[in-house]
């Protein structure tokens, strides 16, 4: 019979409130930077002398430093703690035609950016992006480099770390991760790109305090990022969120994935582009969705009513969303977004027509889309460093 040795109970338990005290110290400097000792202890409800225990052992680990002296009207100055703003991250937003680099701070500041072709395998993707990230890593030799974080097109499996659906890549199953570390000597994180839009407004946007929320990245094919009761939520193989690709119209056409009439067939961009072409007597000439989103703000009316279609398929696929997961917030990323004011309305009023009961969402752009998956990629790596920030209001709650 195993016996149960309560003396490492009772270690491994003060570990880990250790870890959680941690974790919530460091968690409040990042939102409310610059922050005295006196205001870590007050806002978190820990003895100042476990904040001055834990304060001490992240400035020397490097993770914080002492800010800006603060001012009161009388007595001592409290000295301020901040972030070192010198611990990096680099990232990888990989797109079907376009990967995105970059360097980024730990607040999510980016230093630096590059762009260039996807490539057609992934063996070639692997060893472009492995010298691009050592050249970053010459370039800034100031920097002390925490992770690299990766964002794909695709869903993700953590437990055998590939790739296994991304059917807009046309990428075979596929493992980034080990052959970047070797060639780097940094750990790497890798993430369905929806999820890293998700974990991008947890951790950087204004909705911390949100813990039901889904994250729509409309693009060439549509993915949703799952945040649900304060945590990611990936599922088994890592393919919850896959509503791109459950069935809109039986009858309609055949999608990338084998299936028949998927909801990014009639919801994403390529929808949009081609509702146009449908009803255009031009032919076919290469337009992008950057040149419809140009063309409706020019009022061409044509346009305008492919969008609107667009719009009604994307509010109507998301009625599914809201009676599975009835989150409190669906945050919806891509270029549409520049277009909100009228594409916002109409896929307000579908999801509006499909409540069962209680009120609908909250629904709103991205607030800054063009970086969403990169911010998403910082927060990967953050992540592991800080725990879980999602959690860490309700840990305090209980303990
Ligand atoms: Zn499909």
């Amino acid at each position: 019979m195993k016996r149960v040795d309560f003396t490492n109970t009772q270690v491994a338990s003060s570990e880990t409130a250790r870890d959680i005290n941690r974790s919530v110290v460091l968690n409040l400097i990042r939102r409310r930077q610059p922050i005295s000792r006196a205001d870590l202890a007050r806002v978190s409800g820990l003895q100042r002398s476990t904040v001055s225990v834990i304060t001490e052992k992240l400035i020397e680990e490097a993770w914080v430093v002492n800010g800006p002296q603060g001012r009161l009207p009388r007595g001592r100055r409290p000295t301020f703690l901040r972030l070192n703003d010198r611990r990096a991250i680099m990232v990888a937003d990989i797109r079907p035609t376009q990967i995105t680099v970059a360097v980024a701070d730990v607040n999510g500041r980016f230093l630096s950016q590059e762009r260039m072709l996807t490539p057609g395998d992934p063996e070639t993707a692997v060893k472009t992006l492995s010298s691009r990230f050592r050249r970053m890593m010459q370039a800034h030799p100031d920097l002390i480099f925490e992770g690299i974080g990766i964002s794909v097109p695709g869903r993700y499996d953590q437990s055998t770390q590939r790739v296994v659906f991304a059917p807009n890549l046309k990428w075979s199953r596929f493992d980034l991760r080990t052959p970047i570390e070797r060639a780097t000597g940094i750990h790497v994180e890798v993430e369905n790109a929806a999820n890293a839009c998700v974990l991008a407004e947890v951790w950087f946007g204004n909705s911390e305090n949100v813990r039901d929320m889904v994250a729509i990245t409309v693009s060439e094919g549509i993915g949703a990022g799952i945040f649900t009761n304060g945590q990611l939520s990936r599922g088994s193989y890592g393919m919850a969120g896959e509503f791109g690709h459950t069935s809109f119209d039986p009858e309609g056409p055949t999608c990338t994935c084998g299936g028949r009439g998927c909801w990014e067939l009639f919801a994403s961009n390529r929808a949009a582009l081609r509702y146009y072409h449908e009803s255009s007597s031009t032919p076919e000439n290469g337009l992008t969705f950057t040149d419809l989103l140009a063309l409706a703000e020019a009022k061409d009316a044509l346009a305008l009513k492919s969008l609107d279609k667009m719009a009604r398929a994307l509010g109507k696929g998301m009625r599914t969303i809201v009676s599975t997961l009835a989150p409190e917030e669906i945050v919806v990323v891509g270029d549409l977004a520049r277009h909100w004011d009228r594409i916002g309305r109409v896929v307000a009023e579908e999801v509006a027509g499909g409540m069962l009961a209680g009120e609908p969402p909250r629904l709103r752009p991205a607030a800054e889309p063009g970086i969403a998956r990169l911010r998403g990629a910082v927060a990967l790596v953050l992540k592991r460093h800080f725990g879980p920030a999602e959690r860490v209001t309700e840990e305090r709650k209980s303990a």
